[in-house]
């Protein structure tokens, strides 16, 4: 995968970026939009070093633009995990309805266990190249929830905010800055990464991609990965809409989820990084055309995942 500077971004018209290369997982992006005396944060990082060194890095910026307003595009710990270190009295929390009901202690507390535990699961992410420091993460969600779309006012400038999920998640959102013509899109792209259907269906996630491309833009900046552009938007559709052909034609033929899983080749996308994604997605395909199988959990996903990974690594 292309390397990437980590760290502030400028992409023109007030906006900016702080990357986390190499966007693997937990490595997540935010965005900065600022207007007249105040700025807006696209989502916090997955523990307080990190989020405390992104608000470093953008100090210089926020000085005389406080951030009065932070945005979390969806539930996952690796975007609001840092919340607490942006909180205060004169700032507001914004997500969807569907993703505050999951940001919640509980949520924490099950990440952190995650990498003690004595099977696959914790194997794979004890493995995972970079380590997060969980410790000190008090729970702290959003303090105004909406449904739909939501204009509002960044010191004089204009700032939408578009739900799309269920899609990756069940509360995504787009954060979109029409005079710049940039948008934060939260996991709803992966770039270098393969994309991830936690919750979708994969149609929503492919229906959010195009609602991406219909928007006039010159920068976009994923959820994970370097900065993109509309091919690179293209190259997440056209991934989920060939794992979805090749998982309804496994499903049609009687194979089972593992069965289907193995055997697609993933050809054009086989350099993507992450690639035991395929796993969780061919199954969320699989629930969604037989609507009496029961839906797996997050654990159970992610343990399609790690088992996925793992075998490969010893190929
Ligand atoms: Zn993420």
């Amino acid at each position: 995968m292309t390397d990437y500077p980590k760290g502030p971004h400028d992409l023109g018209g007030d906006c900016h970026a702080w990357l986390l290369p190499s966007g693997g997982w937990g490595e997540s992006n935010t965005g900065l939009v600022r207007g007249a005396g105040t700025s807006l944060l696209v989502d916090t990082l997955y523990d307080l070093p990190l989020t405390a060194e992104m608000l470093a890095g953008y100090a210089p910026l926020t000085a005389q633009h406080p951030i009065r307003t932070l945005v979390n595009t969806h539930s996952d710990g690796d975007h609001w995990f840092g919340n607490q270190l942006v909180a205060g009295p004169e700032v507001e929390i914004l997500a969807t309805e569907a993703a505050a009901e999951l940001m919640t202690s509980a949520a924490v507390d099950e990440l952190r266990g995650l990498r003690t535990r004595e099977d696959e699961i914790g194997e794979f992410f004890r493995r995972n190249p970079r380590q997060f420091d969980l410790s000190g993460i008090v729970a702290t969600p959003p303090t105004r929830t909406f449904t739909g779309e939501l204009s509002i006012d960044v010191g004089g400038r204009e700032v939408q905010l578009i739900q799309v999920g269920p899609a990756h998640t069940p509360g995504d959102l787009l954060t979109y800055v029409p005079d710049a013509k940039i948008i934060y899109t939260g996991d709803i792209l992966f770039i270098g990464g393969a994309p991830l259907v936690w919750t979708g269906p994969v149609a929503r996630c492919i229906a959010a991609c195009e609602r991406i491309l219909d928007l006039e833009l010159t920068t976009i900046v994923p959820g994970h990965g370097p900065l993109t552009d509309k091919d690179g938007v293209r190259v997440v559709r056209d991934y989920l809409q060939f794992v979805e052909v090749e998982a309804i034609k496994r499903f049609e033929a009687g194979l089972s989820v593992e069965e289907a899983v193995a055997s697609i080749d993933l050809g054009r996308f086989a350099a993507m990084t992450e690639r035991g994604r395929i796993a969780a997605n061919v199954l969320n395909v699989y629930e969604e055309l037989d609507p009496s199988r029961r839906r797996e959990n997050r654990l159970e996903q992610f343990g399609r995942i790690a088992a996925y990974e793992l075998a490969r690594e010893q190929e």
